[in-house]
């Protein structure tokens, strides 16, 4: 177990994590069976109590609180060990670590702390976080479920969708308005035990992957907690569920990198095996090819968490570097499962093969922590507002790519200024030129060696991105031009 008591200072608390990582690896081997868990669509009781005991549930949990007090960079690599073996127990892991536990890390009383974080540390109780409703989804701002004082406390009223690990979760994080409660638009984010009256769950939901995760809703039926269990300001609900969700899109990234190194080591063994032609798969150019590519963006992955883990620990804002790597990680796990896939052949649309289950779990990270598309549009709105986060990296196509994107981000104001934000696919796009700037230097500060490749890659997207920003406008008319024909029709 990863215990505080052999941990003490940060720096060696991090250094435990390569210690805990084979005894992971060696009790996920024996287990954990993945097959079985998306087969019966839910992580055995068996198997929580043993990651318990492996300290899973208190990696982020400070030590004073009984947890291992891990550095963000530091529980991504547990993250994703995770997600090699399993995506659902992984999800279970990183959610409980980000958006479940963070918020009162960093928000709660002393006295919810003291109350609830041992026990979340040790994973007697696992937490979960609610935010989406029927109708607030991408948009937060359309919350139903309000939070108001009364007598004795703050009573909630409302229901949250899709909330994973509700099932079984102990402590609920729910964001929710709260008129009263620092003005007639704000929001605040409350904590509910679920044994509290009034809290109902229901049934799980049937996905496409990640089967073995919880998914429930959760209903709130005037339901009364202390004023304690209120985090941070009254009214800051969403400033502080966008900080969450940084931290929590971080760990979900970590989960991508997990996901393509087992797709990749997949691809190997089976293009190793395989023969064709009286040859191995691997021997043939296309399928070279599409490894490298795959290994390639594996490590390119791997460079961006730890960029912006590395900027966390450093106390700088992620929230934008953190929309790039869930951003940059999910497509890109998604197409690298997609290529391992194709080069299993028909065995890779067979589930026992184990790729289908991968690329099913795969498709969900699109999606959640912020749908990709919004997050594009964030991503590019957010570097018209404050071009100075285009940085030089000193490498000469870089920089060249950083030049090129900082005077389309000109043009782009002067053209639109706060009108921009109507442009949604020239934001896409810079955002795209935007990810692959980051990503390019990420690699460059990791030193790795074989990553120049990867590199030049990423700057022909990123001007790719840039040839079509230019277009933007053309498209964004035809695609209207297209959808009135149809409706015409
Ligand atoms: C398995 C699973 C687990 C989940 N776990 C949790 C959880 O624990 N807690 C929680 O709070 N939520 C959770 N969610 C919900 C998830 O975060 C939301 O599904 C996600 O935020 C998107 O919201 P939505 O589904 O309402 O999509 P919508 O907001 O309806 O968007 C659908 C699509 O419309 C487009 N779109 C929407 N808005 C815009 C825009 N402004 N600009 C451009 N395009 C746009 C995008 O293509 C988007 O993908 C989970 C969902 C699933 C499926």
């Amino acid at each position: 177990m990863l215990r505080p008591a052999v941990i003490d200072d940060a720096g060696a608390r991090d250094g435990a994590v390569s210690l805990l990582l084979p005894e992971l690896r060696r009790y996920l081997a024996r287990d954990v069976d993945g097959e079985a868990i998306d087969r019966e669509g839910a992580i055995p009781e068996a198997t929580r109590d043993g990651l318990a005991r492996l300290g899973l549930f208190g990696l982020t949990i400070p030590e004073s609180h009984g947890g291992a007090g891990l550095s963000l960079g530091a529980a991504c690599e547990v993250v994703a060990t995770l997600a090699e073996a399993d995506r659902s127990i992984a999800i279970m892991v990183g959610l409980h670590a980000g958006l479940g536990t963070r918020g009162l890390v960093q928000h709660g009383t002393a006295e919810l702390r003291d109350r609830w974080l041992p026990r979340l540390a040790s994973g007697e109780c696992v937490a979960s976080f609610g935010a989406t409703e029927a109708s607030a989804g991408s948009d937060l701002t359309m919350l139903s479920t309000r939070v108001k004082p009364v007598a004795g406390g703050l009573r909630i009223d409302g229901e949250k969708s899709y909330v994973t690990n509700g099932g079984f979760a102990g402590l609920f994080t729910i964001l929710a308005s709260s008129p009263g409660l620092g003005g007639a638009r704000a929001a605040s984010l409350v904590c509910v035990p679920r044994d509290a009256e009034g809290v109902k769950i229901g049934r799980e939901e049937d996905k496409l992957g990640i089967r073995g995760s919880s998914t429930v809703t959760v209903t709130f039926d005037g339901v009364v907690v202390p004023w304690s269990h209120l985090l941070g300001e009254p009214g800051k609900g969403i400033v502080l569920t966008h900080g969450l969700l940084a931290w929590g899109r971080t760990i979900m990234s970590a989960g991508c990198v997990g996901a393509a190194r087992s797709a990749l080591a997949m691809a190997m063994a089976h293009t190793h095996t395989r023969r064709q032609s009286r040859r191995p798969l691997s021997a043939f150019g296309a399928t070279r090819a599409h490894l490298a590519w795959m290994s390639m963006r594996t490590r390119a992955m791997e460079a961006i968490v730890r960029d912006v883990s590395a900027a966390a620990e450093a106390g700088g804002p992620i929230a934008i570097p953190s929309a790039i790597a869930k951003v940059y990680c999910s497509d890109t796990a998604f197409a690298i499962a997609d290529r391992a896939l194709q080069l299993h052949g028909a065995l890779g649309f067979l589930e026992p093969t184990g790729v289908a289950r991968l690329l099913r779990d795969c498709r969900i990270t699109r999606i959640f922590e912020g749908a990709n598309d919004v997050l594009l549009v964030r991503i590019g709105a957010a570097l018209l507002a404050d071009p100075s986060a285009l940085g030089r990296t000193g490498a000469e196509a870089l920089d060249a790519l950083a030049l090129r994107l900082g005077a389309a981000v000109d043009a782009a104001r002067r053209r639109w200024g706060v009108g921009a934000v109507n442009h949604q696919l020239a934001l896409q796009r810079i955002a795209r030129a935007h990810i692959a700037l980051a990503v390019g230097a990420a690699l460059l500060d990791g030193d790795d060696a074989g990553s120049s490749h990867a590199v030049s890659e990423l700057v022909s997207e990123g001007n790719e991105a840039l040839e079509a920003l230019d277009r933007a406008d053309t498209d964004d008319a035809r695609a209207a031009a297209v959808l009135s024909v149809l409706a015409e029709a």
